[in-house]
């Protein structure tokens, strides 16, 4: 069943709540770029809180910063958000990812660190953490973004466009020389658990040719086998190859959903992207936004019990 949009005459039991967790779950790991060990714990948020991130190492100075793309500091490699004093979290996307998929509005998530650990540089033990610690309706209908016409940003190699549309889907298609990859597209609507039997599971992927220089700008410090497809000319190195055939576009579309949900709503419209990255997919949400005539809030109508059984099978996830 599609996601209806609709405006809010009242705060009838038809809308879809929010959501939060159920109760409060920590995991650890390495960061990415870090390299870093790192804990991240999630906690439960009162209604209207959105998603909100806490530092609570010393050098984090208590760092508390919104989801939101206002507050995005960098995105080269990553998402890395900041609050303007020197103090940052960096590699959101596949969690931000995570709690799209799951429907989850209001969240604190804090850790220790400054980059959020990799795991299997997928989104899917983030969805075991969300699916173990439980998913509890709030008292208070869901806001969305409905987009109401259609926002483009392109130059000469990639594109994006959010256009209106009755759920929230993204198509994109991605381009590459190596044949390990090559050309791949996928359509997707991100409805009914789509997210974790489509995309969760889709893993970060590097070329090994670019690793030296990516460790001397300081990043993919942390960044083995264990957390992403490696790419060697047109070979896979991974020893047990790919979770899906086409696994590099499913995780664009992946990090895509991450980088949408920095817009502080879900989003009712379709999302059409060729080579997109995160500072194109950040450049074309603050479009939209400064549009005051391309997006408004609004409620949508409950959505069937399905998302809600699908949680209740535990999906197996070997982590890093
Ligand atoms: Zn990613």
């Amino acid at each position: 069943m599609e996601q209806t949009v609709t405006i809010v005459v009242d705060n009838s039991a038809n809308y879809a709540p929010q959501q939060t967790l159920k109760s409060k779950i920590s995991c650890c790991g390495t960061g990415l770029h870090s390299g870093a060990n790192v804990s991240m714990t999630l906690l439960p948020a009162p209604p209207n809180t959105g998603i909100v991130f806490r530092r609570t190492d010393a050098d984090g100075n208590g760092l508390e910063i919104a989801a939101h793309v206002e507050n995005v500091v960098d995105d080269r490699m990553c998402t890395t958000l900041g609050d303007g004093q020197g103090a940052t979290i960096a590699t959101v996307e596949h969690l931000m990812a995570a709690l799209s998929g799951c429907g989850i509005d209001n969240l604190y998530v804090e850790v220790d660190g400054a980059e959020l650990p990799i795991m299997d540089g997928s989104a899917a033990p983030f969805v075991f953490l969300i699916e173990c610690a439980g998913i509890v309706e709030q008292d208070m209908p869901r806001r969305v973004i409905e987009i109401l016409k259609p926002i483009r940003v392109e130059d000469e190699h990639r594109l994006a466009e959010l256009s209106p549309g009755e759920c929230f889907s993204v198509g994109f298609e991605i381009e590459f020389g190596s044949h390990a990859i090559g050309q791949q597209d996928m359509d997707v609507e991100l409805v009914n658990g789509a997210f974790k039997g489509e995309l969760s599971r889709a893993r970060t992927f590097g070329f090994i040719e670019e690793v030296d220089q990516l460790r001397a700008a300081g990043l993919a410090l942390g960044g083995s086998l264990d957390n992403a497809v490696v790419v060697s000319g047109d070979e896979v190195l991974n020893e047990d190859g790919l979770r899906y055939k086409d696994e590099f576009v499913r995780h664009k579309i992946l990090d895509c959903v991450g980088d949408l949900y920095l817009a502080g709503a879900p989003i009712i419209g379709h999302f059409k992207a060729s080579r997109s990255g995160h500072a194109l997919n950040h450049t074309i949400l603050r479009s939209m936004l400064a549009d005051s005539e391309s997006w408004r809030y609004t409620n949508v109508l409950r959505e069937n019990d399905d998302l809600i059984e699908d949680f209740e099978e535990p999906l197996a996830v070997a982590t890093a």
